[in-house]
This record gives C-alpha cells, structure tokens and sequence, in this order.
C-alpha cells in the first residue's frame, strides 16, 4: 500500500469514528422540557384546559331545536318564550351563563360543533343571551364549510381547529349527548370526551366537571 493510500484509509477510519459519534455525548439526549404552569391552588389542573367543543342540540339547549322545529334554518319568528323553555328555563340559564363566565374568564375558548344550522345556533344563543361567550368563528354547524368538508365528521373538525391552535389532547374536551359522537372522538383519540347521559342536556354536575378541569380524567 502506498503512503498515499494508507493516509485515505486512515482519514476513512477517522471520518466513520467522527460520524458514528465515537467518544462524544449523545447529542439527541434532550433534557429541556417545557414546563407547565403551576396550577392555580383549589383549581387542579384548571390551566390545563383551553377550548371547549360542545355540541348543541341537547347539550347547551335542553331540547333538540333542530328537530322541534322541522330542521328550519331560520327560527327568527319563535318567540323569546320558546328559546327560554328550549334552555331549561330562567334559572338553568342563569346556570349556563355563570359556566361560560367561569371559562372565558380562566382564558378557555368555547366552541360549538353541531349537526344544527350555525344561524340557528347563534339565533338561539342570542335570545337567551349565551351569545358573547362563543366568537363569531367558533360556531360550526351542518352549513359550514369545514363540517361539509370532514363530511360531519365531528372529532375531524375539532382536530383541524385544534391542530390549527398547537391545542393538546389533554388541553380539549369534546361534549356530546350523542354516544355515536363522543365514541368516535374517543377512538380517534382526539380530545378529551364528556357523555351527556341525562335526557335534559349539560346538568350541573357535568357544569361542575368542565368547571374543575378535568381533574378526575
Ligand atoms: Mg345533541
């Protein structure tokens, strides 16, 4: 072998201890992690949640609006009295309001994902006056663009609207009366899930749930 040749095979055995990281550290250990706020005392885990996607039919309203009232897209001509049986009355109401009080005020962003129109849902929020906890664009119904495009399909929309956000599955819950709905969502394991059971929509104790940030989850 020449000098020449010996002095490429050298530099070779060089260059593959350099790359194979041969008596260096191991520069993929990463022990930077991000930290998380600490939780607020009485509130475990409140920071942890930051959206909220409720359904609406049966959820926020304690009857099926959609149904009750043939699938209309307009509902302008019901009367306040229909809106305020639809949510259960005065003091439920009242009860929904001190919940979404409770979230926007912790910095919890509340959206709707529904199988209902998106004029009727606002319609009905207004009347009742739900309407300033929920932004204009955070309302999904049947009619809007990204429900058609997911096809209905609601866990996809609130992963895209999550995803949008550099939302975490720890960090969303995905309310539902629908079974069908709220198994979907789980198996897709896109965010937390709340089963409404009750017949009558959000009860308190599923007010309460939400409230507490998932601590029991
Ligand atoms: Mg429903």
């Amino acid at each position: 072998m020449s000098i020449n040749k010996k002095k490429d095979a050298l530099l070779l055995v060089m260059a593959f201890l350099f790359a194979s990281g041969c008596g260096t550290d191991d520069p993929l250990t990463i022990t930077d992690k991000p930290t998380k706020k600490a939780a607020l005392k009485g509130e475990v885990n409140q920071d942890t949640l930051r959206i909220v996607f409720y359904d609406f039919d049966r959820t926020i309203p304690v009857i099926h609006i959609f149904h009750e009232t043939g699938g209309a897209d307009d509902v302008s001509n019901k009367s306040d009295q229909f809106f305020v049986d639809a949510f259960g009355g005065k003091e439920r109401i009242n009860r929904l309001k001190r919940h979404f009080v409770r979230l926007t005020q912790a910095g919890v962003k509340c959206s709707i994902v529904s199988y209902g129109y998106t004029s009727v849902i606002k319609e009905s929020l207004e009347r009742v006056d739900l309407i300033d906890f929920f932004e204009a664009d955070s309302i999904y119904g049947r009619d809007s663009e990204v429900m058609r495009r997911f096809h209905g399909i609601k866990h996809k929309v609130i992963s895209k609207e999550m995803r949008l956000r550099g939302v975490g599955y720890e960090e969303a819950i995905f309310v539902d009366d629908s079974q069908k709905n709220i198994k979907a969502c789980a198996e897709a394991k896109t965010c937390q899930t709340l089963h409404i059971h009750e017949e009558d929509g959000l009860t308190e104790e599923n007010m309460v749930f939400i409230e507490s940030g998932l601590k029991n989850k």
